[in-house]
């Protein structure tokens, strides 16, 4: 018996490189397992890293989880979260009815009532202000069949280029990583990768807290024979980190600089595989020159890390024969985002490392479905990995959807999020439906945020399972279902599709998105160019098939992945076609790229300003089927650190959270092991500022900031670390501040990536103060102290989850 809150890894099963992962089966159950009427196949859905599970049905209720051992992705592991997280659905806060407002209140009414409420002010919002008044901001956690539905709607029915989804904060600059490098998102590398490699180069992913099965992966070949070497770039001193053989604790906002001197190094040692480079990729005398005004003695000094460090690092990425790298937050959700992430996959082609066992970059996702907004278009971009500017591809829709391809909007990019809510801000946009997300939390700025989303003049529509900050605002809330308790797939960030089946009904009349979607089209009367109905499903499974049939001939082509291969699946990576019905592991074994001007997804952007290229100047320098290796400088943080705001505020998560905290509060075991906002300095700065573990302590910027505990944790000198999950769904007002603020983004500012339009969350200037001694501000923070950081320890939640290798006694 594991106490997996504590455990969070659970027991090691070592293994060394070409070997399988063993299984272990792990389960939690509320109820005895021979209460269980029916097991229903699933996967997890509380991060990109995609566990195949079965979820446990008793008297029509979900009662627990347990891993599938032949899923390819966890092979039956299971992380707090997925362990846990479900207990969300059973939660009597549900929301069961709709709500509309009157009188400045919300208040419950029927279906009808509020669908036709939505429906004519979409119509009046059309009428008098034009279909670009209308916008959508969809989630990173629903079902490729309903990100599919919203995108005909929103681009085929509507005709409003203003869809995008909340992984527009976590994912974007994963796929414009890939879209620069290899001329098409997807990632091209498999989970397995990791069990033959014998290098693993972690940039700003906090692995062991972020994909808890992922790490498990690794910490069993870590701790099997033939370790492989580990370097970990990142500001903090996390798990993965105290396991390193290098830790690169940069300063936030250098990540460039660094990249630059490994290939510096990489280049002066000859460690470049120069017959892969000149035969498949383009850009390398560009590179070379770039990254020769990095030198490790200059770049020590920008990045605050000891040069024969970065020349380490080098030696073992140069030296390596199969490097898998992975890249996430620490470099999305910072200064230069999409410009460091590509010089990630620099590295790896430089020594041709990519589409061969155990030689992969994985631009990870940190949203579950992230990678499907991608595929249907319902991010910025086209379904099927469509570009924009190019008219083929935008009349292959248009054929697709039988409409006009005038109704298609393509004069520019799809608009991202941030641009969506400025268009809020002035009045541009006058109807908002925000579907599955809480931007009234997670947003950065967000007294902005509020002010944006408060406004008379914005209808504000908002689905959820949950009366959250957004939802408190709205005009029309929909009750939604959650996962499992509707059908549909979803993919995850080694490109593998499960199939999730409907295990129990939503509670009172809540309904599944797609559900409300296609009451909204029907409402709405949204038809094609014949006067047919322009969403021509009514079901999960023909959404399926619509989807996958616009992905025919592209990089992302699942036309061969029916939900009977998937319901007999242990998890099915893309591309699935006719020529390879069982799927496909690794993308450009070939090492023949997607970056031809008819096919790629993009044109591609300067990575330092943003410019997009336009097609004739693309085609002018067609790279003839390789791939890029595209040079950026290093520019420093745009709010650099100064005598008032001496600090840098970096946030993100915590494993026992998920986003902010919708689900994973309602589920004990993981609120009670985080169940407040803390702040975390290194014991240098605490020391310097008369900071005590667990004092009262302000965190500030020139935009706000937040009050909570102190916990003094291993991280380099000048940085702060808070999470972000912690809002005020749960406080007196509700939906902002009431006395101390919690939420981590009163104090991030608005700015984002110029190529992938991320939000930057990692480099804020800041100032703490000391506000009370932590006898008189008693507090229960996730985290571990600084001389301990590896352990994580949690607080109390119950030791009742199981972990057992196979055969084992429970
Ligand atoms: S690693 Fe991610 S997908 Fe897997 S169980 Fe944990 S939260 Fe769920």
């Amino acid at each position: 018996m594991a106490d997996r809150i504590s455990d969070i890894w659970g027991e090691r099963t070592p293994f060394g490189p070409g070997g399988r992962w063993p299984e272990r089966a792990d389960q939690f159950l509320t109820v005895a397992e021979d209460e269980v009427e029916r097991w229903v196949q699933s996967a997890c859905v509380l991060c990109s890293n995609g566990c195949g599970m079965d979820v446990a049905v008793a008297g029509g209720r979900i009662v627990g989880v347990r891993g599938r051992p032949e899923d390819r992705v966890n092979h039956g592991r299971l992380g707090p979260k997925g362990l846990f997280g479900w207990q969300a659905n059973n939660s009597a806060d549900r929301l069961t009815r709709p709500l509309v407002r009157v009188s400045g209140r919300l208040q419950e009414t029927d279906w009808d009532t509020a669908m036709t409420q939505v429906v004519e002010r979409s119509r009046q919002v059309i009428g008098d202000f034009g279909r670009l008044a209308m916008a959508f901001y969809t989630s990173g956690q629903l079902f490729a069949e309903e990100y599919y539905t919203q995108c005909v709607i929103a681009r085929g029915g509507i005709g409003t280029p203003h869809l995008d989804g909340n992984t527009r904060l976590c994912t974007a600059t994963a796929q414009w990583a890939l879209v620069e490098t290899f001329g098409s998102d997807g990632n091209p590398g498999s989970y397995a990768d990791i069990d033959v490699c014998d290098t693993l180069f972690l940039v700003g992913h906090n692995v062991p807290e972020t994909q808890t099965v992922l790490w498990m992966r690794m910490l069993d070949r870590l701790e099997g024979p033939a370790r492989p070497k580990l370097i970990v770039v990142d500001p903090r001193r996390t798990a993965a980190a105290a396991r390193a053989d290098v830790h690169l604790a940069i300063r936030p906002g250098t990540n460039v600089a660094l990249l630059n001197a490994l290939m510096h190094e990489m280049i002066t040692h000859d460690w470049v595989d120069h017959d892969w480079v000149q035969a498949h990729a383009v850009g390398y005398q560009d590179l070379a020159r770039v990254v020769s005004r990095y030198p490790p003695e200059e770049t020590a000094d920008i990045c605050g890390v000891p040069a024969a460090d970065i020349r380490e690092a080098a030696r073992i990425l140069g030296t390596g024969q199969r490097v898998v790298s992975t890249v996430l937050q620490g470099v999305y959700q910072s200064h230069q985002a999409t410009a460091a992430a590509v010089q990630v996959n620099n590295i790896n082609l430089l020594r041709g490392m990519i589409g061969r066992p155990g030689c992969a970059v994985f631009q990870m996702n940190g949203q579950p479905t992230a990678e499907n907004t991608r595929e249907t278009g319902a991010d910025g971009s086209l379904p099927g990995y469509r570009n924009w500017q190019n008219d083929e591809h935008v009349r292959e829709i248009a054929e697709a959807w039988n409409v006009d391809v005038m109704q298609i909007p393509h004069w520019a990019p799809p608009t991202h999020a941030m641009e969506i809510f400025r268009q809020c801000e002035n009045g541009s946009i006058r109807f908002l439906w925000v579907t599955a997300t809480n931007p009234l939390v997670s947003l950065p700025e967000l007294h902005r945020i509020r002010s944006i989303f408060g406004q008379d003049r914005l209808f504000l529509v908002v689905s959820d399972a949950f009366l959250t900050e957004t939802a408190q605002l709205a005009d029309v809330v929909l009750p939604a279902a959650l996962w499992a308790e509707k059908t549909g797939c979803y993919t995850n960030a080694d490109r593998t599709v499960h199939l999730s089946e409907k295990a129990a009904d939503p509670p009172g009349e809540a309904r599944s998105d797609l559900d409300i979607l296609l009451d909204y089209a029907r409402r709405l009367d949204l038809r094609d160019k014949d006067g047919g109905p322009l969403v021509k499903w009514s079901a999960p499974e023909e959404a399926w098939n619509a989807f996958t049939a616009i992905t025919r001939g592209r990089p992302c082509d699942q036309s061969a992945l029916t939900y009977g291969k998937l319901r007999v699946s242990a998890g099915i990576q893309w591309p699935c076609t006719q020529a390879s019905p069982d799927g496909t592991e690794r993308l450009y074994t070939g090492h023949v790229f997607p970056t031809e001007p008819g096919y790629c997804e993009d044109y591609g952007h300067d990575l330092v300003t943003g410019a997009e290229n336009e097609a004739d100047e693309y085609r002018a320098h067609d790279p003839a089927r390789r791939v890029f290796l595209k040079a950026a400088e290093y520019l420093p943080p745009h709010e650099p650190v100064d005598g008032d705001y001496p600090l840098q505020l970096t946030t993100g998560r915590t494993v026992y959270q998920w986003h902010t905290r919708t689900k994973t509060c309602r589920a004990g075991q993981l609120n009670a092991a985080a169940p407040q906002v803390w702040i975390e300095l290194c014991p240098q700065d605490a020391s310097r500022l008369g900071i005590g573990e667990g004092d009262l302590v302000r965190v500030e910027s020139r935009r706000g900031g937040i009050q909570a505990a102190a916990r003094l944790s291993g991280q380099r000198p000048g940085v702060v670390f808070a999470p972000f999950h912690y809002g005020y769904f749960d406080s007196p007002a509700g939906n902002q501040p009431d006395g101390a603020a919690t939420a981590a983004n009163e104090a991030t500012r608005t700015e984002w990536d110029p190529v992938s339009k991320q939000p930057v969350f990692k480099v804020t200037a800041v100032r703490v103060v000391k506000l009370a001694d932590a006898s008189e501000h008693p507090a229960t923070v996730a985290g571990a102290p600084a001389r301990d950081r590896t352990s994580l320890q949690g607080s109390d939640g119950p030791a009742d989850a199981t972990s057992r290798a196979p055969g084992s006694p429970q």
